[in-house]
């Protein structure tokens, strides 16, 4: 499987791919892989004529130096779970000063009021960290298709706003969220969970299933109300925040238009680990 450190490595790589007109579909990690990733991996794969993950640890996008520093690195794993798919996939694991050609800090963007809600407003700095990243990443991968989980809704749309914003060449494609059989979304940060945190974690998922139930029945303040209420009883999860959202502008909704699309968002923590959700309402 090639392995690549640098960009000049990785142009070289690909290519045999662009003179050929392939189409390169890429897959941005910050590695200790799951089947998530598997799955968009997969995704990519069935779509492009080769496929590019990145395995890159992005330090600005993190607003707590803890959690940057005990974020999972497994890397030797990541590179055997992605020879087992496919071994013609092209890894790309750069240092930060290689990729970010000198300092290591974020651009700041104007995202706009996506960026202000939810993620943005309890990890000051995140998206512009993420957004930094992605942008280096877009011009040294130079991808057909870029495909994002929506485990991460709001990056989701991030992504898309930083691709409108940096007239950056690429499609930007969003994956369902991939989920163990209890209903818990895979995350590389569950691998941090005790064994009693791992079997309280499905819980956010059975509030979401819930809150997708009882959608049509009951007002948004009601449901989140509800939602808010079962969080403070678990003897384990502590709530950040959980709120319902129209999809397109994430603004907090208090009540239900017809003609809009809901999804429930949810950040909880488990000890020290912080895990999010979001399920579609209607
Ligand atoms: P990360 O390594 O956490 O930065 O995630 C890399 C990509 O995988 C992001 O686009 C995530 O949204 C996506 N991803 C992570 N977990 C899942 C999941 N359970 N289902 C689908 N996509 C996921």
């Amino acid at each position: 499987m090639a392995l690549c450190n640098s960009t000049s490595s990785l142009t070289q790589t690909l290519a045999p791919w662009r003179e050929r007109g392939g189409k390169i579909g890429f897959v941005p990690s910050m590695g200790a892989l799951h089947d998530g990733h598997g799955s968009l991996v997969a995704q990519a794969l069935s779509e492009n004529d080769c496929v590019v993950v990145s395995i890159f640890v992005n330090p600005t996008q993190f607003n707590n130096a803890a959690d940057l520093e005990k974020y999972p690195r497994p890397f030797e794993q990541d590179l055997a779970f992605l020879k087992a798919i496919d071994p013609k996939i092209v890894v790309f694991a750069p240092e930060a000063t290689e990729l970010y050609q000198g300092e290591v800090q974020s651009k700041a963007y104007r995202f706009g009021p996506i960026a202000s809600e939810m993620e943005g407003r309890h990890r000051p700095g995140h998206f512009d960290g993420v957004g930094t990243v992605l942008n280096l990443l877009f011009r040294a991968v130079e991808p057909t298709n870029a495909y994002f989980g929506e485990k991460d809704f709001q990056q989701l749309q991030i992504v898309r706003k930083l691709v409108e914003l940096e007239k950056l060449p690429v499609n930007i494609i969003g994956c369902a969220i991939y989920r163990a059989d209890n209903g818990l979304a895979m995350s590389s940060r569950n691998r941090r969970l005790t064994p009693e945190q791992l079997e309280a974690a499905p819980f956010i998922f059975k509030i979401l299933k819930q809150a997708q139930k009882d959608f049509d029945k009951k007002s948004i303040p009601a449901i989140v109300r509800e939602a808010e209420a079962a969080f403070a009883a678990h003897p384990i999860l502590e709530l950040e925040y959980f709120e319902i959202a129209g999809i397109h502008n994430l603004k907090t909704a208090y009540r239900k238009h017809p003609s809009n699309t809901y999804r429930a968002f949810v950040a909880a923590f488990a000890g020290e680990v912080r895990l999010i959700d979001n399920m579609g309402l209607n």
